[in-house]
């Protein structure tokens, strides 16, 4: 049965998919962390088919899931990667990626990473005019990398304040308003062959995307207009925001990519190469995390194996990252039963690490399950030390198979991480 793409798997499915993670040997685990990679394969489908076009290159932002049997998927399945560091870099070489479809973007490079990017031949976007000089003094006419450089297209600022990063004020890439600054980098350096705008991570609607985008394309029509060389590619970053609830609208790459064919038709005429990097939108709803119940205090407070380790957005700003929670039995079922007001708190040592407050779900024993929808981005990724607890095990949906991507850490493990 193909897969559905235009909706959030629903709370029965995601039952039965850990069902499958007990059978397959993992239910003794405290707590695992789901990605369905057919799921996956599917949503790369779905952005190929909406932004259809004969050089477009799609790439997915590594810091979503570094998980490099994640990434090794979308590799095989035609996709490119987006690095945040040089370190991501490597976890992109190792999941099979040729470096002409991997994007470096940090906005914070050394010298010796830009080295070795033009060395490797990636795609690199210059985060700022310092950057395009020292891109300067290493370029060589060999060098086989495409270097675009961001543009902030000075927007209001986004919902999510934290993770907005094309406003008027944002640190990342060169404003917009330093127009002839922006032409002058463009006339001096020949090697400068495309643009970038990413605008934010969540909290970003689709006509504020388009309006970054729109605002850029502009840029280029001026700089085409005084430029010989080629300006053959337009990198319009991630920031498609994902659906975490189901009274949320779905925001779908073909919605976003109709928005943008009405407003900047020139964007798929075919003589630029369009990239993309989207993370949470293709990876959230890949991705699902199931706690066992280890203990229930008074209140209830049930007491689980994740917590601000695993959701520190969550944790410090519940407001703003939510997740929806489900009850599930010991035999692996949906629990039924009248709501109770229960708080999910995680195991670390401080009065913070919560989950949940209030949340009505059915009553919850000892060994009861709690499974959290939409964590196959920005979740594992973002993992803290603090109380040194093991990282869960990383499991995989694929096909028949449930595959093991990461095993829950040792003891030995987290004593190694700590020098010892
Ligand atoms: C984080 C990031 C992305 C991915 O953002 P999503 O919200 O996950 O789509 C893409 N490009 C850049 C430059 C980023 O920093």
């Amino acid at each position: 049965m193909p897969i559905a793409v235009d909706a959030r798997p629903a709370p029965e499915q995601l039952a039965e998919a850990f069902r499958r993670v007990r059978a397959a040997g993992h239910a003794d685990e405290p707590a695992v962390l789901v990605h369905d990679l057919d799921r996956l394969r599917a949503k790369l489908a779905d952005v190929a088919a909406a932004f259809a076009g004969p050089r477009a290159l799609h790439t997915v932002a590594i810091k979503a899931n570094p998980l490099v049997g994640v990434l090794r998927v979308a590799v095989a399945a035609g996709a490119g990667l987006e690095a945040a560091s040089i370190e991501e870099v490597h976890l992109a070489l190792r999941a099979g990626c040729s470096p002409d479809r991997i994007v470096f973007d940090s906005p914070v490079k050394t010298e010796a990473e830009l080295a070795e990017a033009l060395r490797m031949g990636l795609r690199i976007n210059a985060d700022n005019f310092a950057e395009i000089e020292r891109i300067a003094a290493l370029h060589t006419p060999a060098c086989a990398s495409r270097i675009g450089l961001r543009i902030n297209p000075e927007l209001a600022e986004a919902a999510i304040a934290l993770t907005s990063v094309g406003h008027r004020g944002s640190r990342f890439g060169v404003p917009l308003s330093q127009h002839s600054a922006i032409v002058e980098a463009f006339a001096r350096h020949r090697f400068l062959t495309g643009l970038h705008v990413h605008i934010g991570s969540q909290g970003v609607t689709i006509p504020e995307l388009v309006d970054g985008v729109a605002r850029v394309w502009q840029l280029r029509r001026e700089l085409v207009a005084v430029r010989p060389v080629p300006l053959d590619m337009f990198d319009l970053g991630g920031g498609l925001p994902a659906q975490y609830r189901d009274d949320a609208p779905r925001l779908t790459p073909t919605a976003y990519a109709a928005a943008l064919r009405a407003a900047v038709p020139d964007l798929f005429r075919g003589d630029v190469q369009l990239v993309t990097e989207f993370g949470r939108s293709i990876l959230a709803d890949c991705g699902f995390v199931v706690s066992r119940v280890e203990v229930v205090k008074p209140g209830p407070v049930a007491g689980l194996h994740v917590g601000a380790d695993l959701f520190v957005r969550r944790v410090y700003r519940p407001h703003e990252w939510h997740h929806d929670f489900l009850a599930i039995g010991r035999d692996g079922l949906p629990l039924a039963g009248d709501p109770v007001a229960t708080t999910l708190a995680g195991p670390l040592c401080f009065g913070g690490d919560v989950l949940a407050r209030d949340l009505p779900l059915p009553a919850l024993a000892p060994g009861d399950h709690v499974l959290i929808r939409d964590t196959g981005a920005y979740t594992l990724s973002m993992w803290s030390r603090y109380c040194s607890r093991a990282i869960p095990a990383a499991l995989g949906l694929d096909g028949d198979a449930v595959t093991v991507l990461r095993p829950r850490d040792t003891i030995a493990d987290v004593v190694a991480f700590w020098g010892g």
